[in-house]
């Protein structure tokens, strides 16, 4: 670990301002990755700027019925809300599957967002990585890669996104909100993270200064139906080897609405447009889930050691699916 100035912001401008004027600075709130990627000198910031104490900590009631999160929110603190629980349970299961108590705890929402992948090539500094030094090269696609992408990878970085709760809020359709120098924006979650490209060294398209301020979630009719479902090389606190976060709206005889998010298959939480477009219309029966998840795979391009996961993706859509239909809510 370098040696760093350490500075408390006084006000959410106060950090933007500070991160704005030092690319080399970096922001700190649970730092429950950050601190990993620290004690192993993948990021070596002049300053890092707390801001665990600004007022981002609530979850609030929006007029149209959705929901605000503070960037702040700790995972347990919105896994645990009554209002989450009961309108967006897939959000829930999906945060209460990621990490140990303890890391939910210190793990806030905005921190969560903006984890970093981890591709062990990513995190060992003997190896090269096109993720730390762009050009070096990525020993992971010729190499040991079975816990890498199947879907929107490139010939410069095949590692995937590690966030669970991120999945869910790609199939809610949620909204980041940021702050910066300019204003406040807000960006659609489907488009917050980047595909690695040529720019694997950029994992999302937050712009310099910029800090993630609320997430936002609509009041979607599917949300109540959507499930979270994970595997994993072991029962708990690993990483996902596929999860999906799906959500049906059945009314009569005929899919209405369908949103599907796959996780541990690319360098984003990736969402299955294509699937979803097809089912509208269709039966909720076994076969028409089984057409769209092979339709969710279709481009899916395996490494050498991980073929196995276009299978277990397949089988885990088809289940996702069926669970939302014939129960919905926490699967
Ligand atoms: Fe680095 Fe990406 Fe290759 Fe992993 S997959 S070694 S993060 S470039």
């Amino acid at each position: 670990m370098n040696n760093f100035i350490y500075a408390r912001a006084s006000s959410v401008q106060d950090a933007i301002a500070r991160t704005a004027e030092d690319p080399t600075a970096t922001v700190i709130a649970g730092g429950t990755n950050l601190v990993d990627r620290l004690k192993v000198f993948l990021e070596e910031p002049s300053q890092l700027i707390d801001i665990s104490r600004l007022q981002m900590q609530q979850i609030e009631r929006l007029p149209d019925g959705g929901l605000q999160i503070g960037a702040l929110v700790t995972n347990t603190a919105l896994a645990d809300h009554a209002d989450i629980r009961r309108d967006y349970p897939l959000l829930a299961r999906a945060i209460l599957r990621g990490a140990s108590q303890q890391i939910r705890n210190m793990a806030t929402v905005g921190g969560n967002i903006m984890q970093r992948t981890r591709c062990p090539y990513y995190y060992d500094t003997a190896f090269a990585c096109n993720k730390r030094q762009p050009g070096v090269g990525c020993p992971a696609i010729d190499g040991v890669n079975r816990l890498h992408a199947i879907l929107g990878a490139s010939d410069q970085c095949v590692a995937v996104h590690p966030s669970d709760m991120c999945v869910a809020l790609a199939a809610l359709d949620a909204i980041v909100e940021v702050a910066g120098t300019q204003g406040q924006r807000q960006i659609p979650f489907v488009d917050f993270h980047r595909l690695p490209g040529d720019t694997p060294q950029r994992d999302t398209n937050l712009e310099l200064g910029e800090l993630i301020t609320r997430i936002i979630l609509p009041p979607v009719a599917y949300a109540r139906s959507g499930v979270y479902l994970k595997l994993r090389d072991r029962a708990s606190y690993a990483f996902a080897l596929v999860s999906a976060a799906a959500a049906l709206n059945v009314s009569g005889e005929e899919i209405r609405t369908a949103r599907l998010a796959l996780g541990g298959v690319a360098h984003k939480p990736w969402r299955a447009t294509i699937a979803e477009q097809f089912l509208i219309g269709q039966p909720a029966t076994s076969s028409v889930f089984e057409k769209a998840a092979n339709l969710a795979l279709q481009e899916a391009v395996p490494l050498s050691g991980n073929q196995y996961k276009v299978d277990l993706a397949r089988r885990l859509i088809r289940r996702a699916f069926a669970v939302s239909a014939n129960s919905g809510g926490m699967a």
